[in-house]
């Protein structure tokens, strides 16, 4: 049977979804200026996947995940839950498909209100679906303990409950109705290491018991690392590279993916003392102001070697010499072996591999990755 035939089916996708943003605030700089927080981004999550979404503050994740909850409207592009198009569907329709689709905040504690018991929060969505009855109680309950919490803690307030605790509300709250998408926006970034992994595992769990798809969003590739099937590297609204998760990790094609592996923590410290700081320069760009041709042109090594190796036409910009396609063409996502797409004129190839890609892989250890299973 062919890749395609045995592959699940998509429970999400997202197609050249954008999102342009207008930025209020007279006093700024950047007032009325328009944000291309998403710009043509089209993905698939497939029914039982988690799709790691990776990128640095700023590069749009949030924005996306809300889009595919239509939290935020799309400025164009279309989206598909379950393989039906709901982009224009009504508000009606929309309340209907969240049912499917729910979303986990980084920080729960703001979401949960600290006058209300927690019993009452997880059971609001059933009664603002009209689906509370005589089973609601029995439902609560239930979902309290599918992510570890006693039901018996059910009238306690948010404030009785540590950090990992409330999180397993928020989990706990999306799960209620039973959805089979979640977007999980840093669903542990605000979190201890060892409670991270805690939640990570639960989250594992319930994903193999129940089928569900995930949307996993986080600013670094550390904490994606084992919940991701595959992982989209998103940068200034773009996604700038898409693999199978043991591919991103072991051959990074985009420099951007490999900037971002050079920040990966790494647990054995004789590894951590030959660390190089950073391989990419400076912050990310403005959203206001995207360079031209190639978006991550201003800060790539890559294209600084490539343009010093000679053999392509350059062009200098500022100190830098550099590649003129980076400078003028914007790279379209391509194919890059099996399912894997990247966005780069000169991505790395473990062929044509840079010193700075090797070195920043041997110092990450090309570490080991335990297999997971759809
Ligand atoms: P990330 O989640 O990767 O940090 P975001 O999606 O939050 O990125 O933001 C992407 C860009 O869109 C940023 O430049 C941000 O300032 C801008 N942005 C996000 N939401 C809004 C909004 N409601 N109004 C104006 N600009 C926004």
């Amino acid at each position: 049977m062919s890749d395609t035939l045995s592959a699940p089916p998509p429970a999400l996708e997202l197609v050249d979804a954008t999102r342009v943003f207008t930025r209020r605030g007279g006093l700024f700089k950047s007032a009325g200026k328009a944000v291309r927080a998403v710009d043509g981004v089209s993905l698939t999550i497939r029914a039982g996947e988690t799709l790691g979404l990776v990128g640095e503050s700023g590069s749009g994740k949030s924005t996306l995940g809300r889009l595919a909850l239509r939290l935020v409207e799309p400025t164009s592009g279309r989206l598909l839950v379950d393989g039906r198009d709901v982009t224009g569907v009504s508000k009606a329709e929309m309340q209907a498909m969240r049912r499917d689709i729910q979303m986990v905040f980084q920080d729960p504690y703001g979401s949960l209100d600290p006058r209300v018991t927690i019993g009452q929060s997880i059971a609001e969505p059933l009664k603002v679906h009209g689906l509370w009855d005589s089973d609601g109680p029995q439902k609560v309950a239930g979902v309290m303990s599918l992510v570890g919490l006693d039901p018996s803690h059910a009238d306690r307030y948010p404030h009785q409950f540590s950090g990992g605790q409330r999180q397993r509300i928020g989990i706990a709250r999306a799960l209620t109705l039973d959805p089979k998408i979640l977007v999980l926006d840093e669903p542990v970034s605000a979190l201890d290491v060892s409670i991270q992994a805690q939640i990570i595992n639960l989250l594992q769990r319930i994903q193999r018991e129940r089928g569900l798809s995930y949307l996993f969003i986080a600013h670094d590739l550390a904490v994606v690392r084992h919940v991701s099937h595959r992982i989209a590297v998103m940068y200034l609204g773009k996604v700038v590279e898409m693999a199978e998760r043991d591919n991103l990790y072991r051959r990074p094609l985009h420099p951007y993916t490999v900037s971002l592996l050079a920040a990966v923590p790494i647990a054995d410290v004789r590894m951590r003392n030959r660390r190089r700081t950073s391989v990419t320069m400076g912050e990310i760009g403005s959203a206001t102001n995207v360079p031209p041709g190639c978006r991550f042109h201003p800060r790539c090594y890559r294209a600084r070697l490539v343009a010093a190796a000679g053999g392509v036409p350059t062009e200098r910009s500022g100190d830098a010499l550099l590649p003129r396609a980076c400078l003028i063409d914007q790279p379209a996502l391509k194919a890059c072996g099996g399912t894997d797409q990247v966005a780069c004129h000169f991505p790395e190839t473990p062929e044509t591999r840079s010193e700075v890609a090797t070195a920043v892989l041997q110092d990450i250890g090309y570490p080991p990755i335990r297999p997971i299973t759809l």
